[in-house]
């Protein structure tokens, strides 16, 4: 599956909830599920009772946008979850977190997480001290997320960085000045979203 280039906001009408895709727009007003909480589509009044495996299909399909993950990365994903000890739901909510571009996002470095991906790809961050472009690079306790002392001085971060920041930075980041430390990785009760994972793992062990 490529690139979605369709109009992002009947994603979050699609799963009822704010997928935060669409940068400072998400926190205003003008915010499509403050205006109209509807399902998109022209039949969507009379859709019916989900079934079991569509229900744990959108909770997937949710999760996905949300971190703005591809299908088969996010298959990668569920594996690497898989082999981890404890609850397989949460360690995948973990592993997505853990993503370069969604710390860089948490932190209020980017307006959004497809943003955040943008300025890492263009080298605007190093990770302990080293070159980081890319996006799905995963980060540990103790790993510190500096912005670039060049890249500072750049206009749109300049932007970002002096500008009120929208995103409440999370307990388990420590973010000052330009620098943002990951304290601990996120419990589940630390994660903003709003998914019964089980109901991926369920999907997944068909
Ligand atoms: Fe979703 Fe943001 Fe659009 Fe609101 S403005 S519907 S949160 S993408």
């Amino acid at each position: 599956m490529g690139r979605y280039i369709g109009a992002v906001c009947k994603r979050c009408r699609r799963e009822a909830q704010k997928l935060f895709l669409k940068g400072d727009r998400c926190y205003s007003p003008k915010c499509a599920i403050n205006r109209r909480n509807s399902l998109p589509g022209q039949q969507s009044k009379r859709r019916k009772k989900q079934s079991e495996y569509g229900l744990q299909l959108r909770e997937k399909q949710k999760t996905k946008r949300f971190y703005g993950v591809l299908e088969k990365q996010f298959a990668k994903y569920f594996e690497m979850a898989g082999r981890k000890q404890g609850v397989i739901g949460e360690n995948l909510l973990r592993l997505l977190e853990s993503r370069l571009d969604n710390i860089v996002f948490r932190s209020g470095f980017a307006s959004s997480r497809k943003e955040a991906k943008q300025l890492v790809v263009h080298r605007h961050f190093t990770v302990n001290g080293q070159k980081a472009d890319r996006p799905s690079m995963l980060v540990k306790p103790g790993d510190v997320v500096e912005v670039k002392p060049k890249s500072a001085s750049n206009a749109k971060m300049k932007v970002l960085l002096d500008g009120k920041r929208m995103v409440t930075v999370p307990t388990w980041i420590s973010v000052e000045n330009k620098k943002a430390t990951i304290l601990a990785l996120p419990n589940r009760e630390d994660i903003d979203l709003e998914v019964t994972e089980q109901f991926i793992v369920e999907l997944y062990s068909k």
